[in-house]
């Protein structure tokens, strides 16, 4: 009852029970998504609405409008160890006088059909030292914090760059590892085969959410770009940024480096959306934001 006092306020006009219920239409970017993939949501609706949510997997991401409140869209991730198969995209909305309605999408998850690599690292990172563990708790636990602390706005407008003039090493997502014959979690991002020393760049406007040497990832960067979307640089050998910095698409925040568990000089790129581990190459396709109205 609050709340639909709330909405009246705020709606002027609208008389309560003569909201029309919303022709909800749900479209995808792709119907089927491999593992690690985005998945570009829109939501046309034939009435104007006040807000609109998408769970997908559990994983609740904010669907924004444009100048038109009847478009809204917003970015949902297949986490690289997502369940194969069809899953359901829950769309729920907010209408002027409070009223809600749901619709539903489909992905069908594929295979990311990710490959084995057998590496050897020096034994310390693979079984560090008793005395390294709390410390590497410590790391953990700030890592944690930074993904529940994301600015909601949304900082970008259009594709990511790379962040490095460098090619990617083919088969570096997801790739299953086994360290000096040990299995490990699977890798969650792109390894670009830059040398040391080399230019850093934001990909797109962020704010620094952390920057500091960390036991496994070295030298590490962590830009929240807003709105769920985080990427993540490690083992460079100098951070140029602090954190709360600011940074527009393009600015330095560091140098390629091997520090960390790295066999050799590269920068090791992730993504995060709401939580999903991406693949951060397809960023470089998002869309223009905001979305414009559909006719
Ligand atoms: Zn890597």
């Amino acid at each position: 009852m609050i709340l639909l006092g709330g909405a009246l306020l705020l709606a002027g006009a609208v008389v309560p029970g003569t909201c029309p219920s919303p022709r909800l239409d749900v479209s995808l970017s792709r119907a089927a998504a491999k593992q690690g993939a985005i998945v570009v949501v829109t939501l046309q609706s034939d009435v104007a609405l006040a807000s609109a949510t998408a769970d997908f997997e559990g994983r609740a991401a904010v669907l924004e409008s444009g100048a038109s409140p009847k478009t809204f869209r917003g970015l949902v991730g297949v986490d690289l160890e997502g369940k194969t198969g069809p899953a359901s995209l829950k769309i729920e909305t907010e209408g002027l006088c409070g009223d809600r309605h749901e619709a539903a999408g489909r992905i069908d998850v594929r295979s990311g059909k990710f490959s084995v690599e057998t590496l050897k690292v020096a034994p310390d990172y693979v079984e560090p030292p008793e005395s390294e563990l709390a410390r590497i708790h410590e790391d953990q636990e700030k890592v944690a914090r930074v993904w529940k602390t994301g600015d909601a706005q949304r900082r970008w407008s259009g594709p990511f760059q790379l962040p490095v003039d460098a090619p990617v090493r083919e088969n570096s997502f997801g790739s299953r590892r086994v360290l000096n014959g040990e299995p490990r979690s699977p890798h969650s991002g792109i390894d670009l085969a830059a040398h040391a020393g080399q230019d850093v760049d934001a990909p797109a406007p962020g704010r620094v959410a952390l920057a500091e040497d960390l036991y496994f990832s070295g030298g590490t960067v962590i830009l929240d770009h807003g709105a769920g979307l985080f990427t993540s640089y490690f083992h460079l050998s100098r951070i140029d940024v602090k954190v709360g910095d600011v940074v527009a698409g393009g600015d330095r925040i560091g140098a390629v480096g091997a520090t960390g568990r790295a066999t050799g000089p590269h920068l090791h790129w992730s993504a995060k959306i709401d939580g999903a581990r991406i693949n951060p190459l397809g960023l470089l396709h998002l869309p223009a934001w905001p979305v414009e109205a559909q006719k």
